[in-house]
């Protein structure tokens, strides 16, 4: 079996090759590992390997996890679906929030960071496979959304998120990242960062212009119970 460590090593190389197919500079692409499900252990093994951005779709397990890493300096970023019950600790213990798709979590978000803390990071999680997906505003809806949240004080609307569909078929994938680029550079706001592409898809990701690929799977293995 492999461990973290030789997944570190072969996700990185997946990234390498992805970006030297497509003429990008690896260093642009950040890897968020995500840990959802997994043992604190196995974050720290992850850290030993060279990687400091965690992610976490549940805010119970995450907060749990963050009290037994408060030895190390890591980063965490939540991606799950948000309730508005639970936007004042996500506001306090993450750096970025991926999944942001109403404009009452963003607001609620700004209003409970805390004011000695960065500025939240901000995703625009974005539905690109229509009925497919129930998480994600509408293209449609996009523009406003963004306007609003980029007025936000306490937040740093940095780009869009998505999840299309998973499938197998690369000019499916290629067509669904393309999208999402474009949405965001149709909205004419200084964004950096594209948060696309996880364990099956990542390559096609990184042909479309992803900043963060999001890797579950590839990193830790299957997770026990499922989970997009
Ligand atoms: C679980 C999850 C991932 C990781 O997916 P893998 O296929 O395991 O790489 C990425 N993004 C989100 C939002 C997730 O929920």
């Amino acid at each position: 079996m492999s461990t973290i460590a030789d997944n570190v090593l072969t996700v990185r190389a997946r990234i390498g090759a992805a970006a030297q197919a497509t003429g990008r500079d690896p260093a642009s692409i950040g890897l968020l590992a995500v840990s959802k499900t997994k043992p604190a252990a196995a974050v720290r093994e992850a850290f030993a390997a060279g990687l400091h951005d965690f992610g976490e779709n549940y805010l119970q397990e995450a907060l749990a996890k963050q009290t037994e890493l408060t030895d190390l300096p890591l980063s965490w970023h939540f991606i799950g679906p948000i309730q508005s019950n639970k936007t004042r600790a996500i506001a306090e213990h993450f750096a970025w929030v991926h999944s942001v798709d109403r404009l009452k979590i963003a607001q609620r978000l700004s209003e409970q960071r805390p004011p000695e803390m960065a500025p939240l990071n901000i995703c625009i999680q974005v539905n690109v496979s229509g009925e497919a997906s129930k998480s994600g505003c509408t293209p449609e809806d996009l523009p406003d959304l963004a306007q609003a949240i980029a007025a936000l004080p306490r937040l740093k609307l940095r780009g869009l998120m998505a999840i299309p569909e998973p499938t197998e078929d690369r000019a499916a994938q290629d067509a669904a990242f393309a999208t999402v680029r474009a949405l965001q550079d149709s909205l004419n706001l200084s964004l950096d960062t594209l948060s696309m592409g996880m364990s099956h898809d990542l390559e096609s990701a990184i042909a479309q212009g992803a900043t963060w690929v999001r890797i579950g799977t590839a990193l830790f293995g299957a997770r026990d119970y499922g989970q997009p």
